[in-house]
């Protein structure tokens, strides 16, 4: 069997749906084939800011917006020749509840656009004489409560979803959400933004996938980001731990989690344009060629550069590292960079709202200062040149070098160089 993720941009409407279509056809074998999809185009950030209302007590607002939400998915339905609310139950009401906290709400609220993707999707593709099934799963992907970046059960889920697959009944093609799943006493969680790669990669692992294949709107994984940089190429194949760092460093091509549970059961991951699903796109596997001999720029946005200083001069690397890190952990900081002085140490983190509370505990034991506004600016391959073109005409706040990775740490406003 073979699992296909879909994520929001190729299925941002009634056209991307029917693209979709002509992928599964073109693949449809008794194999079977997973199909996972992320919610439609944007609406996960929609959906965001309906829990931001909500919980600001703007309620005519969030309902404005969660309105304004359906409505898109109705025209799409429409365009699909599908009927609102005979083929698809839409929800009138916001799952809101004021005595939970913000990010059970979360969930419950933001898992509605894959909820909504899926089904449409699924019904369509019946209706277009496939054979088809949804599953639904917030029942079938066990995970914790916590929430907005639940942790999964393998041994429950994989159990799960196996036995669902291995019906003998079972249609050829099954349509499943990305990005969600649920707890044992049915609330729904999401695994963190863009998880449904994730997800994809969690079904091959369950169900020993001959492998899985991630549709974007790129030609692949090209070296750069084409929107920064003029001159991009496509990395035909690479490794999984490639992968990993790619990923680690901010290229937004895979979801960082996506390559473990391939690499333990050695599962290829394909990354294909779905605008022309027959071109090669990039292969990652355990034989890719490796390392890559083009070098990679990536870039990490939205980046913090905190400065600690013991308050007591103390030499930081020997006394206050496990203090800091323990603050840094508990507080979910993304750490993308590390270096230290004797005296001081940086460290650069994703600036997330968990930054605020952070700090605040961090400056009642150490001398704090930060920088935000900042992009992590990795090159993999670097070389001389290559470093100083990428360092020209840009404010250096902190740079990094290996032998053949260099990393700065730059003004956002000066992304372009
Ligand atoms: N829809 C979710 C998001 O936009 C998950 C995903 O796209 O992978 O973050
Ligand atoms: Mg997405």
């Amino acid at each position: 069997m073979k699992v296909f993720k879909f994520g929001g941009a190729s299925v941002k409407d009634a056209a991307g749906i029917r693209n979709l279509e002509q992928i599964v056809r073109m693949h449809n074998t008794p194999d079977g084939l997973m199909v996972v999809v992320s919610a439609i185009g944007k609406t996960t950030n929609a959906l965001e800011r309906v829990v931001e209302f909500c919980d600001a007590g703007k309620e005519e607002m969030a309902l404005n917006q969660w309105i304004d939400i359906i409505d898109h998915h109705v025209a799409i339905m429409k365009e699909l020749g599908l009927q609102p609310g005979v083929d698809i139950r839409l929800q009138g009401e916001i799952p809101y509840d004021p005595n939970k906290s913000y990010d059970e709400n979360y969930d419950q609220i933001v898992s509605m656009g894959e909820l909504l993707s899926t089904q449409i999707i699924a019904v369509y593709l019946l209706k277009q004489g496939l054979s088809v099934e949804w599953w639904n799963m917030p029942k079938l992907l066990r995970t914790d409560n916590t929430w907005r970046e639940a942790r999964v059960d393998d041994a429950t889920s994989a159990a799960t979803i196996r036995a669902g697959w291995d019906r003998a009944q079972r249609p050829d093609i099954v349509v499943a959400q990305g990005f969600i799943g649920g707890t044992a006493d049915g609330q729904r969680t999401t695994l963190g933004r863009e998880g449904s790669d994730y997800t994809a990669a969690l079904l091959g692992n369950y169900l020993d996938a001959e492998s899985v294949t991630i549709w974007k709107d790129v030609p692949g994984i090209l070296n750069a980001d084409p929107r920064i940089e003029p001159n991009t190429v496509l990395i035909p194949t690479l490794r999984y731990q490639d992968a990993v760092e790619l990923s680690y460093s901010g290229a937004q091509i895979i979801h960082p989690k996506t390559i473990k549970p391939l690499e333990n059961k050695r599962i290829p991951l394909y990354v294909k344009p779905f605008g022309d699903p027959n071109a090669a796109g990039s292969c990652i596997s355990e034989d890719g060629i490796g390392p890559i001999n083009i070098p990679v720029y990536i870039w990490r946005k939205n980046q913090i550069l905190i400065t600690m200083r013991p308050k007591d001069f103390a030499f930081v690397l020997e006394e206050s590292l496990s203090e800091i890190f323990d603050i840094i952990h508990r507080h979910r900081l993304k750490v993308s960079l590390i270096q230290s002085s004797a005296v001081t140490i940086s460290v650069c983190v994703d600036n997330t709202r968990f930054v605020p509370d952070a700090m605040n505990e961090l400056k009642q034991h150490f001398n704090v200062s930060y920088n935000d506004h900042l992009s992590l600016l990795t090159i993999r391959g670097t070389t001389k040149e290559i470093l100083e073109q990428a360092k020209a005409g840009r404010t250096i706040m902190l740079s990094q070098t290996t032998r053949r990775t260099a990393r700065l740490v730059v003004a956002e406003n000066e992304l372009l160089p």
